[in-house]
């Protein structure tokens, strides 16, 4: 395969012919087709995830599509800080994992509350209430930690500071060396918007890298209303779906129904219904957040919500 004389073999592989241009053109068409096919198939994606995820839960979802397969149970945990956005959101969603975990003599349990729940200005009784609510579910009164931050109002309609969330937690993480930490998912169970900013806040965490590795975050999962109502009925399908449950034994029950009883100035008729009702007040069942899970939700937050 040897060149001419006076040939210059460079400028010969240079030299465009036909196919070349051809082959040139259909390339550049195949590529903008598949980025136009990625960009359809990403948004599809990202609704039938959110879809899955709702009937589903986070987890099976994450384990089904195989974006990790790493098991880490949330019983295991020795150390664990839950983290809610009001006084009352302990027993209204957190009540049956609570109690299930500080009857383990071995676990030191912890709560952050980010606001004093002060949006009809009763911010002192609230606070008295947490303290009876938390003397129930077996949270001694010196893991109780009560933000009152002004950024952070107790409003569903200003949005929180996710930054603000991002470094209290971290500082939190990072002072008592929790091995877990617990809070509401990105819907944030009844779509309040300061349930989703925790969630946001600890999603930032795990994206900007800055979250301590030996503690794992847990999100407590949102189910659709027909689940969310349906009382105890729910207890297969959590069983099935999550590795991470837990279910209030019948003797507890009631230890529930009395922390939201403390709460005497939100114990209005409807969440006395609530309590009686609602799946939460006896099943959790949580999804570990992964870091790919938490950017694909920071970057889609638009599309998916
Ligand atoms: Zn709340």
């Amino acid at each position: 395969m040897g060149c001419e004389i006076g040939c210059d073999p460079l400028y010969d592989n240079l030299r465009l012919t036909k196919s070349d241009i051809f082959s040139a053109f259909a390339f550049h068409a195949l590529i903008c087709f598949n980025s136009s096919v990625y960009v359809t198939l990403r948004k599809f994606g990202c609704k039938s995830m959110f879809v899955l995820r709702t009937i589903f839960g986070g987890e099976f979802v994450s384990n089904f599509a195989g974006i990790n397969f790493i098991h880490r149970d949330l019983k295991s945990k020795e150390k664990i800080l839950f983290i809610i956005s009001h006084p009352d959101d302990e027993c209204m969603f957190f009540g049956p994992a609570i109690l299930n975990l500080t009857i383990c003599k071995e676990k030191k349990i912890f709560l952050l509350c980010f606001s004093y729940g002060d949006y009809n200005q009763k911010g002192r009784q609230r606070k008295q209430e947490l303290w009876q609510s938390c003397s129930f579910l077996g949270i001694p009164e010196s893991n109780i930690f009560l933000q009152k931050i002004s950024v952070l109002p107790d409003d569903p309609k200003r949005m929180w500071n996710e930054n603000v969330i991002f470094r209290i937690i971290i500082n939190y993480v990072e002072t008592f060396h929790f091995d877990a930490v617990v809070s509401f998912d990105k819907d944030g169970i009844s779509g309040h918007p300061n349930h989703k900013a925790i969630y946001y806040g600890l999603a930032h965490t795990l994206a900007n890298e800055s979250f301590p590795d030996y503690c794992s975050i847990y999100c407590l999962d949102s189910v659709n209303k027909f689940r969310k109502y349906s009382f105890i009925l729910d207890f297969l399908f959590s069983i099935c779906f999550s590795s991470n449950w837990f279910i209030l034994p019948p003797s507890r029950c009631y230890l529930v129904k009395k922390a939201m009883k403390a709460h005497r100035t939100q114990y209005v008729w409807f969440r006395k219904l609530y309590i009686w009702i609602s799946r939460y007040a006896y099943i959790n069942t949580f999804s570990l957040l992964y870091a790919n899970e938490a950017i694909f939700d920071l970057n889609f937050r638009g599309v998916c919500d």
